[in-house]
């Protein structure tokens, strides 16, 4: 730390990334990317002709990308803002509707960056505890005094909220801001894309990271009314006009209209997540019911750690976090169904050895 760091960051605890390591040979199951590449629209269209084009800046508007993801959801452009990652459109909204004397409410166990957007921004996070079951409780955000974000499913547990709670969430949170943080919506639980027209107080954030194989492209947007939207440009165009490179640009445009490809993947994904999940169950192993592209599980015989790892000796890589109450979870990534074969495999052996 030197001595210019502002004094405000001096406690500030930043997001820890999953691990990316550098060694191959590695079935690589922590960090929810999709196992599939990106579409093949994708690869035809950053060719080098585009490359060629990189001494350009990028349109600021992103028009062609913006008007893609518009025509999709069936909404307006002016209804839809793209970042860099979703990770940057809820930095921009933390930005743009938090202040110090705001609250701030979200599942204490959830996504790890709300917490430390919380502080970087200085708002007064309220995280608010899971229930039974890792379970999120419509019940608790209800009448709040302030912004409220949720991610469905949520995270690390893979559990979804029904439309009808989250409208029940919306409806008593008339004068609050609602973010739904939508990371993992397409492998399972229904999209609030249609409360767009009766909730001006919502906003929903996704990305292309995970659906749509383009973690690498940092790609997000956030669906809203106009005027949140207009909101969310303004510090977009004060902070980082040209938020999304050419390429990025590019690649999320062919990413969005290639509907075929994109079903036919997460489709695969929400199979091998049935199929992976009653084999794991088989194991004795607790897995709590996931509408993501990952499963969160506990072993009736290994600790959360000693799983862990158990799986990376064996060069399996999964996601861990030491803290109550899920330190005895693992998160597992839905990988191809061979990677899935090969972590049961793993996971056969460490039972094994463990009885002995
Ligand atoms: C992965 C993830 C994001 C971030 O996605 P990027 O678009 O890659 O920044 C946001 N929210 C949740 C819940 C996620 O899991």
């Amino acid at each position: 730390m030197s001595r210019f760091l502002k004094k405000q960051y001096e406690s500030l605890e930043p997001y820890t990334p999953g691990e990316q390591p550098k060694v191959d040979n590695l079935i690589k199951l922590n960090t929810n990317e999709n196992p599939y590449g990106p579409s093949p629209r994708v690869l035809k269209a950053i060719n080098q002709a585009q490359v060629s084009k990189l001494m350009l800046y990028p349109d600021p508007e992103a028009a062609e990308l913006v008007s893609a993801i518009a025509e999709y959801y069936g909404l307006d452009r002016e209804q839809v803002m793209v970042g860099n990652g979703s990770d940057e459109v809820l930095a921009f909204s933390f930005m743009a509707f938090q202040n110090e004397e705001s609250k701030f409410y979200f599942p204490e166990i959830s996504y790890g960056f709300y917490k430390v957007y919380a502080d970087i921004f200085q708002t007064r996070a309220n995280p608010v505890p899971l229930t039974e079951g890792l379970r999120v409780n419509p019940e608790d955000y209800k009448n709040l005094d302030g912004t409220i974000i949720i991610a469905n499913p949520n995270a690390p547990t893979g559990i979804a909220l029904e439309l009808e709670e989250i409208e029940g969430i919306l409806e008593s949170n008339r004068s609050n801001l609602v973010i739904i943080d939508e990371a993992y919506i397409d492998f399972g639980a229904k999209s609030c894309v249609p409360f767009l027209q009766k909730y001006d107080n919502l906003l929903i954030v996704q990305t292309f990271s995970k659906s749509r194989s383009l973690a690498g492209s940092r790609v997000g947007f956030a669906l809203g009314s106009k005027a949140l939207i207009e909101d969310l440009n303004r510090i977009k165009f004060s902070f980082n006009p040209y938020n999304l490179n050419r390429l990025s640009i590019l690649a999320a445009k062919e990413a969005v209209r290639d509907d075929a490809y994109f079903q036919e993947t997460r489709k695969k994904i929400i199979n091998t997540r049935r199929s992976f999940t009653e084999k794991l169950e088989a194991l004795g192993f607790t897995v709590l019911p996931s509408s993501a592209n990952f499963v969160f599980a506990k072993s009736g015989q290994l600790s959360g750690k000693e799983y862990f790892t158990g799986l990376r000796k064996k060069n399996i890589i999964v996601r861990h976090f030491e803290k109550e109450p899920i330190s005895d979870f693992v998160r597992i990534t839905i990988g191809r169904d061979e990677d899935m074969e090969a972590l049961l495999e793993a996971t056969r052996e460490l039972l094994e050895r463990k009885a002995k």
